[in-house]
């Protein structure tokens, strides 16, 4: 078991998820979740061989106390000496970074540069590395970016009309998010279609309580439907995705809302939850529709319209189309939006085999495409996959 795994570490404000991977084949050897940090309920669960194993955290609840429970429940089950890296989720990679870094001093002061870019996101990242180097002070630490796939962008996708000037000197500019997982789905699309490693054009719509769609074109990205911060695009779990920008100034102007009412309305009461008035979770609203509930059809409604809009959108971005791909939560294991979503993308030969779709959930994998159509691809994501197996690159381990 000596150097084996990766400790993948995806930190929040007042969360800590976490996994055990190897980055050769992506298996898990454990999971868990730090929650409710900062206060006197925060708590670690840990999952390993599908025993959940639950503690409560001790003052000062903290990132650094998470971690230091990580430490030592790895030591108890003889962990701790197989693991040889640990690798960072970090949101927010700015123009800096197209690839995951090793992190020193510098990488770590343009992290908290580009803190300044995602204030609710990079912040909470940049806690976690700082934790976990003092938590495993002999391991190298790397930072994988949710932006950096998307760095292959052309001007003409992530540049927003504005004055030039904001993006040469303030960086404004469509940067994307969830990276990881459109990397992953689209070489195992180009896999699951048996064409040439990073060949093939496809449209990847990851659809999770954050949902974003992304063109591909032979392993890269060309666009992307979230932007300078993860709010932009489609419709989300509690997010607007975009609007008329004139919305803020008349909330603000004519309205009397603050500016941080304004940023919780559009990240925290929109999307899904504002639109239903019910929930964010996507499963709750579609039981409820079918209980009857006209708001929660409203909101899957506008929802499904809206993924089947960016979709068309992106066929103006590709040359050709090899398949559209599902993933996330929803993605993966929604057979109802994926009807939906399909229903209005007949003008581009996609048409689902209902009885595929719904056999193609829960963990699943492959085309439920009807026979005349054009591929559409159900691939659970793996995320934390990417993430281990690049931070073994990073440090010549794979
Ligand atoms: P996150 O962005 O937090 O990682 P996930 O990718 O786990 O989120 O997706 C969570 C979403 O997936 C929730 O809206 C949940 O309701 C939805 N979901 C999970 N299973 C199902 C299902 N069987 N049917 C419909 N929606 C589902």
């Amino acid at each position: 078991m000596k150097n084996k795994f990766i400790l993948v570490i995806n930190c929040g404000s007042s969360s800590i998820k976490f996994s055990l991977i190897d980055p050769a084949t992506g298996n898990e050897r454990l999971n868990g979740l730090a929650q409710s940090l900062m206060t006197e309920q925060a708590t670690i669960t840990f999952k390993v061989d599908g025993n959940k194993e639950k503690q409560s955290l001790t003052s000062p609840f903290d990132h650094q106390i998470a971690l230091r429970s990580i430490v030592d429940f790895l030591t108890q089950h003889s962990y701790k000496e197989a693991v040889f890296a640990v690798g960072h989720r970090v949101v927010h990679g700015g123009e800096e970074y197209s690839e995951p870094a090793l992190i020193d001093n510098n990488v770590m002061a343009t992290l908290h540069r580009l803190s300044q870019l995602a204030p609710l996101h990079n912040p909470a990242n940049i806690t976690g590395i700082e934790a976990s180097e003092k938590a495993f002070p002999s391991l190298p630490q790397v930072a994988v970016f949710d932006t950096a796939f998307h760095q292959s962008m052309p001007k003409k996708a992530y540049l927003y009309a504005l004055p030039y000037a904001l993006y040469e000197q303030h960086g404004i500019r469509r940067y994307g998010f969830h990276g990881t997982s459109h990397y992953f789905v689209s070489r195992a699309a180009s896999q699951l279609l048996n064409l040439p490693a990073l060949k093939g054009s496809f449209i990847s719509a990851h659809l999770g309580n954050g949902s974003s769609i992304c063109a591909i074109e032979n392993g890269l990205s060309v666009d992307t439907s979230m932007g300078l911060t993860p709010l932009s695009g489609i419709v989300m779990g509690t997010r607007s995705g975009d609007i008329d920008p004139g919305i803020i100034f008349h909330l603000i102007n004519s309205l009397g809302y603050t500016q941080k009412q304004v940023n919780d309305l559009l990240n925290k009461e929109s999307g899904l939850l504002g639109l239903s008035q019910l929930s964010n979770d996507c499963r709750l609203l579609e039981e409820a529709m079918l209980a009857g509930n006209e708001q929660a059809k409203l909101a899957l409604d506008i929802f499904c319209y809206r993924i089947a809009k960016q979709i068309a959108a992106y066929a103006a971005s590709l040359s050709t189309l090899d398949a559209i791909i599902f993933t996330g939560g929803i993605g993966e294991n929604s057979d109802y939006v994926r009807a939906q979503v399909t229903q209005s993308l007949s003008l581009l030969n996609i048409t689902i085999d209902n009885e595929l779709n719904v056999a193609t959930r829960f963990g699943k994998s492959g085309n439920i495409a009807a026979n005349e159509s054009r591929a559409c691809l159900v691939i659970p994501t793996n995320e934390e996959w990417v993430i281990a197996k690049q931070t073994a690159q990073v440090i010549n381990a794979i």
